[in-house]
């Protein structure tokens, strides 16, 4: 009798030793997931966002050679990175979708003709995708800037394109009527032309406050970029992302890998 109850106990205790097992490992899985979704946006890693303006010859200093893009774009390919668009960034930013491993993101501003002829073929054959803020003045009227067919067969082969207002002023100088045309005439142009409304936003010469940022938003556009040094991530604001400038200097190749791999550290020291 002593020795079932024994027996009986054992078996107990082992059924016991089960449950508290399966309920324990139960609990810390779903403690596990909710303790991702907490922190889903407060981890998200830093993604580069580069900023070109010009890819030609000339001697500007918003320009870089050909073969220096090129370099650059073979560097980004070689190492791994993905170029995203724009409305994959956002979904990272806003709700945490994962995104390639080696994520960027290239932008151009202004819309230069270069950005066709000399860019474009190179982000081909690295099968990059890029996004190009464009004047839409300037458009199809001006030699130095795409035109409109131009802009349009890019668009058919993956490339974005967003706003850069009607006259590329600085908005910080404007009214808020003219404010208000710049964000809306050149967003209603770029949709007739290229049959979609653009949802993106570059300040032309970097300049915008609390208040304009609220238009942008407003008029439609889902985010704005800036010409503040720096990665985005979670502490960034979806109307003033930061982008890393790639321009001409002494060497090219070497600003641009330092200022790619150097940004998180330069942004800390405060380093433009
Ligand atoms: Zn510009």
């Amino acid at each position: 009798m002593l020795k079932m109850r024994k027996q009986q106990g054992y078996i107990l205790l082992g059924i016991l030793i089960i449950f508290l097992f399966m309920a324990g490992s139960k609990l810390g899985t779903s403690s596990v997931i909710a303790s991702r979704n907490e922190n889903n946006l407060i981890n998200l890693k830093e993604v580069p966002i580069l900023n070109y303006h010009k890819v030609d010859v000339l001697n500007h200093a918003l320009s870089i050679s050909s073969q220096e893009f090129e370099e650059q774009m073979e560097y980004l390919y070689k190492n791994g990175y993905t170029a995203i668009t724009p409305d994959q960034l956002m979904s990272y930013l806003k709700y945490g979708k994962e995104l390639p491993t080696k994520p960027i993101l290239i932008t151009f501003d202004d819309g230069y003709l270069d950005n066709y002829t000399n860019a474009y073929p190179i982000m081909k054959k690295y099968g990059f995708t890029a996004t190009i803020f464009i004047v839409t003045n300037l458009v199809g009227s001006d030699p130095r800037f795409m035109t409109w067919d131009q802009v349009r067969e890019m668009q058919q082969n993956g490339i974005v394109f967003g706003s850069h207002t009607v006259n590329h002023q600085s908005l910080t100088g404007l009214s808020n009527e003219q404010i208000m045309n710049e964000l809306t005439q050149s967003r209603e142009e770029i949709a007739r032309q290229l049959g979609k409304s653009p949802k993106y936003f570059a300040y032309p010469t970097g300049t915008y406050n609390p208040e304009i940022e609220e238009m942008v938003r407003s008029v439609g556009y889902k985010a704005a970029f800036t010409i503040n040094y720096g990665q985005v991530g979670a502490d960034s604001d979806l109307y003033a992302l930061e982008r890393i400038p790639i321009f001409k200097g002494q060497k090219t190749f070497r600003s641009f890998f330092i200022r790619l791999n150097g940004a998180p550290i330069l942004e800390g020291l405060g380093i433009y």
